[in-house]
């Protein structure tokens, strides 16, 4: 039996955004999620006969931008084209898409994979429409049917392919979050995997290292959130590695990742370019492209989380993972930066914005913008820290009550008397009295039994209620001891 270390994963992605706009790609339907079934609907996107679709074209200049971002060749002129399949949330029997002559082609993307920069090739990215969303767990009555919802077709969508090279479930993940990332910054999207507006399939083969030849591949479909993406692969691989050392032959087909059963089941044969009858669409003209555009495109494109990971590393010294923890959200990697603005240490607000702050939010739901305490504020925290007013524990409890009760760190350290006992003359009578208090210990310290020195600390610690700088407590209670 040959290890699975023996093989090697082949797997490339293709990422379906919804993008952003007010109607749909060929329609003056609204474009919302969540609205009640088939209320935006009109003759276009339900496909009436002779019902003529008009571009949108902010749709196109959100995919532009996605395009230049993605460092892609935005071709002068493509063209939309119809593929065809029968399914019933498509009413006219085809989505329009593109085929032979896409938005933008050749372009990448970097990610970081733990302490590696990695970047993975863009093949094309173009623009389409979305297919109606079929309803299988039905309202009451309907338990055996199929229910139709086509709010959701003819919204306008990106699809990003990417090349074959990525190499491991785990680097599948890492690119993803990077490319989610990525169109957060631009704004094009929401990019919510839960409302379906980022949804991605990925396609894999396996091979023995070295080989050249790629092995039959399959297609995951219906991964609905990244972690099931890299658990879908992981599972896909190995059970490819399996067959192969079978002896069993591959065969191309497009499976479902299934979140109950944990596992990839057989969805149909994949089908070929040729079953889908792609012809250019005649009811529309092919998309014109000026350079002037690309420029405004260009032009628009804030500063991308990549380019925002580097600048933290190389001008705040931050390590890398911890730049691209703080940068994957861009509100987040804001308020770091206003914190840094606000005088804080870039390490120290590295520390508290991915420990402190990051927890508070993952812990109560909230996005960046819902943290009631301002970076300004929690800077004045910061500082009195380093200044000795208060302990990092003391610290750690005062922004408990800022998130609380919206009152700033000095008045809290006030009212409620934190203050850190720095100054010898204050400590010192303290030390005296926990010596006084504990004459066996102190004499088992000055026999030799140094372990005796932290149960004191802690006695100090306790007698002032966890005000008394440690550094000082310690230096006077070693001086106490050594009398
Ligand atoms: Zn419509
Ligand atoms: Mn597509």
């Amino acid at each position: 039996m040959i290890p699975a270390e023996a093989y090697e994963a082949v797997i490339g992605l293709e990422i379906h955004v919804q993008l952003k706009t007010r109607s749909k790609l060929f329609c003056a339907c609204r474009n919302r999620f969540g609205d009640p079934p088939n209320v935006h609907t009109c003759p276009v996107c339900l496909g009436m006969p002779g019902a003529l679709p008009v571009l949108n074209g902010s749709a196109v200049h959100h995919a532009v931008r996605t395009a230049v971002a993605l460092g892609c060749r935005v071709n002068h002129r493509s063209r939309f084209a119809r593929k065809h399949y029968f399914y019933p949330d498509l009413p006219k029997g085809y989505q329009i898409s593109q085929y032979d002559q896409p938005l933008a082609e050749h372009g990448e993307l970097s990610f970081y994979l733990a302490e590696d920069r990695h970047t993975l090739g863009i093949e094309r990215v173009h623009l389409e429409e979305d297919a109606g969303k079929s309803v299988h767990d039905g309202l009451p009555g309907t338990e055996n049917s199929a229910l139709v919802d086509l709010n959701r077709c003819g919204v306008p969508l990106v699809e990003i392919v990417s090349t074959h090279e990525l190499r491991s479930p785990d680097a599948a993940h890492a690119f993803l979050t990077a490319l989610r990332s990525t169109l957060r910054y631009l704004d094009v999207t929401d990019a919510s995997m839960q409302e379906g507006s980022l949804r991605c399939d990925a396609n894999v083969s396996v091979r023995r290292c070295g080989e050249a030849e790629l092995n039959p591949k399959t297609e995951i479909k219906n991964l609905n959130s990244f972690r099931f993406v890299r658990r879908a692969l992981r599972f896909e691989i190995d059970e490819q590695v399996g067959m192969l050392e079978a002896g069993q032959s591959l065969v191309p087909c497009t499976k479902l990742w299934d979140e109950r059963s944990n596992r990839t089941v057989a969805m149909r044969s994949k089908e070929e370019a040729q079953d889908y009858r792609y012809f250019p669409e005649p009811d529309l003209v092919p998309i014109q492209i000026g350079a002037a555009e690309i420029e405004t495109a260009l032009g628009s494109i804030p500063e991308l989380p990549a380019a925002r990971i580097e600048r933290f590393v190389s001008t705040l010294g931050l390590p890398l993972a911890d730049a691209a923890a703080l940068v994957e959200d861009g509100a987040i990697a804001d308020f770091f930066e206003a914190l840094v603005a606000a005088g804080a240490e870039p390490s120290e607000a590295d520390n508290w914005v991915r420990v402190r702050v990051m927890r508070c939010l993952n812990e109560r739901g909230w996005r960046m913008s819902e943290f009631p305490v301002l970076a300004p504020q929690l800077a004045e925290l910061l500082q009195a820290v380093r200044v000795g007013t208060i302990s990092v524990a003391t610290a750690e409890e005062v922004l408990v009550k800022m998130i609380a009760n919206g009152q700033t760190a000095e008045r809290i350290i006030e009212d409620e008397n934190l203050r850190q006992i720095s100054r010898a003359e204050d400590l010192a009578p303290l030390v005296e009295h926990v010596l006084r208090a504990n004459p066996d210990e102190v004499a088992a310290f000055r026999a030799g039994r140094h372990q005796v020195f932290g149960f004191l600390m802690g006695e100090i610690m306790n007698a002032s209620q966890g005000k008394a700088n440690p550094e000082l407590a310690e230096t006077l209670l070693r001086a106490g001891l050594e009398k």
